[in-house]
C-alpha cells in the first residue's frame, strides 16, 4: 500500500517519475494540472476558472483545488494507494489533505521532493514538450520524440504547454519559492520526507525512489 507526495519545484521531473512510479506500484497517478488541463480542453466552468491562473503561472485558488482532490481520493482505484503530484502545492493545501487522510485514519508512506538548481530547470523548462493526448513528456533537447511534433506512444501531437513559455516559467519558480517551498519544512516536521537530487538521470532518481519506498 503506497500514498505517495511528489513534490519539488517546476521542471524537476515530477510528470517523469510519475509516469514510471504508477507503473512500478499499480497505483492511481493523481496530477492536479493534468486535471484543470483536462477541464480547459473541455472546455468546463473549473477549466475556464483554472486557465486565468494557469496561463499567468499562478496558482489556481485553493478553494478550487481542495474539493476537487477530496473527491478523486473517494474513488475506488485510490483504495489501495495513490500518487499525488502537483498536490498539495501550499501548506492550507497539505492541512486539508491530512485533515482528509486522519479522517479516514490513514497516512502519507511518503513525501518524495525531487530538487534541482533553478538554472538547470529553467533550462529543462523551456524545452519541455507534452503529448496533447496522452500526457508523455518529451524535451527537445534531452528526450525528443522520434518523429518531431508526434509522440512515440500514441502518436498525438506533442507541444509547448502555454505555462512553459520563459516569462510564465520565471513566475512559476516565484510561486513555487513563495508558496510551496515551505511544505519542505512542513513535511520535515511531519518526518516523513525525503530529499532525492533530480539532476542525477531519470534512471537514477527512479532507481533511488524505488530504493526508498521499498518493494
Ligand atoms: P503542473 O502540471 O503540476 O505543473 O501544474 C500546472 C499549473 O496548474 C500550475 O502552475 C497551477 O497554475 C495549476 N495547479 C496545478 N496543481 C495545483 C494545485 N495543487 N494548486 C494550485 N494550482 C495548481
Amino acid at each position: 500500500m503506497c500514498r505517495l507526495v511528489l513534490l519539488g519545484p517546476p521542471g524537476a521531473g515530477k510528470g517523469t517519475q510519475a509516469v514510471k512510479i504508477v507503473e512500478e506500484y499499480q497505483i492511481p497517478h493523481i496530477s492536479t494540472g493534468d486535471i484543470f488541463r483536462m477541464n480547459i480542453k473541455e472546455g468546463t466552468a473549473l477549466g475556464k476558472k483554472a486557465k486565468e491562473f494557469m496561463d499567468k503561472g499562478e496558482l489556481v485558488p485553493d478553494s478550487l483545488v481542495v474539493d476537487l482532490v477530496r473527491d478523486r481520493l473517494e474513488a475506488e482505484d485510490c483504495k489501495n494507494g495513490f500518487l499525488l503530484d502537483g498536490f498539495p502545492r501550499t501548506v492550507y493545501q497539505a492541512e486539508e489533505l491530512d485533515k482528509y487522510l486522519s479522517e479516514k485514519n490513514l497516512n502519507l508512506t511518503k513525501v518524495i521532493d525531487i530538487y534541482a538548481g533553478e538554472d538547470v530547470l529553467f533550462e529543462r523548462m523551456i524545452g519541455r514538450r507534452v503529448c496533447k493526448n496522452c500526457g508523455a513528456p518529451y524535451h527537445i533537447k534531452n528526450m525528443p520524440p522520434k518523429k518531431e511534433g508526434i509522440c512515440d506512444r500514441c502518436g498525438g501531437e506533442v507541444y509547448q504547454r502555454a505555462d512553459d513559455t520563459e516569462e510564465t516559467v520565471k513566475n512559476r519558480f516565484e510561486v513555487y519559492n513563495k508558496q510551496t517551498k515551505p511544505l519542505v519544512e512542513y513535511y520535515e516536521n511531519a518526518g516523513n520526507i525525503v530529499h532525492i537530487d533530480g539532476t542525477i538521470g531519470l534512471e537514477n532518481v527512479f532507481a533511488s525512489i524505488v530504493r526508498i519506498v521499498g518493494a
